[in-house]
């Protein structure tokens, strides 16, 4: 099976074996924590030489900033080029690992934790669960499989995980096995609350005036055919710049917006650059919003997903508008 083959994999390295452990681009809790917290499992089991990395410039998100692990963090410059074992985690697909996909490519063997529907299956041994709530479930699995104990480090990282994809054990695929998992790494002595604080309720002032803004744009469609209705809204660098924040600051937006009782699906234009967009998306069951972000470019999941685009904000939104129309036809 591919958990064998993964096992196999990784036992078969030598303890100084090169190990470079890759996520997504704009890493989130999920990507984070999978990543880091594997990594300190592989340190645990005695591994030497293990280094951590992501596409595009070396910076954390504040809530991301106390997680135990980044010390085996490089920037993308600093990142082995042909390391024996390429670990990923969380990528729906290779464009999202950007200048990365040539360390996939050029390591003696790849394993790929993920748990989106829409990955293609790359790499040499894909563990891709579409029922995984989060990317750390899977690492979890494949840390029990190789007899690696969950220490408070360890734990912490997948937590912090397991809590960002679910939305704190809200949404879908909170199974049963998940709370189970969660109740493993809290007996290890980590504090939810603390945890949830740092990472989903501490923001500066700056960025709660920028959602105000943002919130009060907010438009709210009928859709074309299908009669659920469409909750959107835009959050541009000039608001970045007007409240002093970081891009960042806009993920959390969407948990907002998502909340709009007329609406199934919601959705948060980014903008990136002059006419380049970051588009998140949530349904409430009726649509299949990562068929929708796949059409567009980009992936995820049946109830959140994702995709980048280009043009000016009427276009992209009339973009998607076409799209979810197509949709529900
Ligand atoms: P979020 O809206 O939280 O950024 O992302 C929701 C989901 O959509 C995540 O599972 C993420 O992996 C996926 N996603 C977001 N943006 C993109 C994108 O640009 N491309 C792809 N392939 N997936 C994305
Ligand atoms: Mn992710
Ligand atoms: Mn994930």
């Amino acid at each position: 099976s591919a958990w064998a083959a993964a096992v196999a994999a990784v036992e078969r390295q030598a303890l100084d074996a090169k190990v470079l452990l890759i996520c997504h681009v704009n890493p989130d809790g999920d990507a984070l924590g999978s990543m880091l917290g594997f990594g300190l499992g592989l340190l645990r089991r005695g591994h030497t030489n293990v280094q951590a990395v992501f596409p595009g410039p070396l910076f954390i998100a504040e809530p991301f900033q106390g997680l135990p692990g980044l010390d085996l963090l490089v920037a993308e410059g600093d990142a082995c080029p042909e390391p024996d074992l390429v670990v990923c985690f969380d990528a729906a697909s290779q464009a999202r690992l950007g200048g990365l996909v040539d360390r996939l490519e050029r390591a003696g063997v790849s394993i790929v934790l993920d748990h989106h529907a829409s990955n293609p299956g790359f790499g040499d041994i894909p563990l891709v669960d579409p029922a995984a709530a989060a990317t750390s479930v899977v690492a979890a699995q494949l840390l029990d499989r190789l007899g690696v104990e969950l220490d408070a480090a360890i734990a912490e990282c997948l937590y912090v995980a397991l809590v960002t994809d679910t939305g704190s054990f809200r949404f879908a695929l909170t199974t049963p096995a998940v709370h189970e998992l969660a109740a493993r790494l809290v007996a290890t002595g980590l504090r939810p609350e603390e945890i949830s604080q740092r990472v989903l309720d501490s923001r500066p002032f700056g960025a709660i005036k920028l959602f105000g803004d943002v919130l009060s744009r907010a438009e709210l469609e009928p859709a074309a055919a299908g009669g659920v209705g469409l909750v959107w809204t835009f959050a541009t660098l000039e608001d970045l710049i007007r409240h002093k924040q970081e891009p960042y600051v806009m993920e959390a937006l969407i948990e907002a917006v998502r909340g709009a009782a007329e609406a199934d699906v919601a959705c948060v234009f980014k903008q990136v650059a002059e006419r380049e967009w970051s588009v998140s998306m949530r349904s409430k069951g009726a649509r299949d919003v990562s068929r929708v972000a796949v059409s567009l470019g980009g992936g995820g999941h049946r109830l959140a997903a994702g995709y980048s685009c280009a043009g000016t904000l009427a276009d992209v939104v009339e973009a998607l508008r076409a799209e979810l129309t197509l949709a529900s036809s």
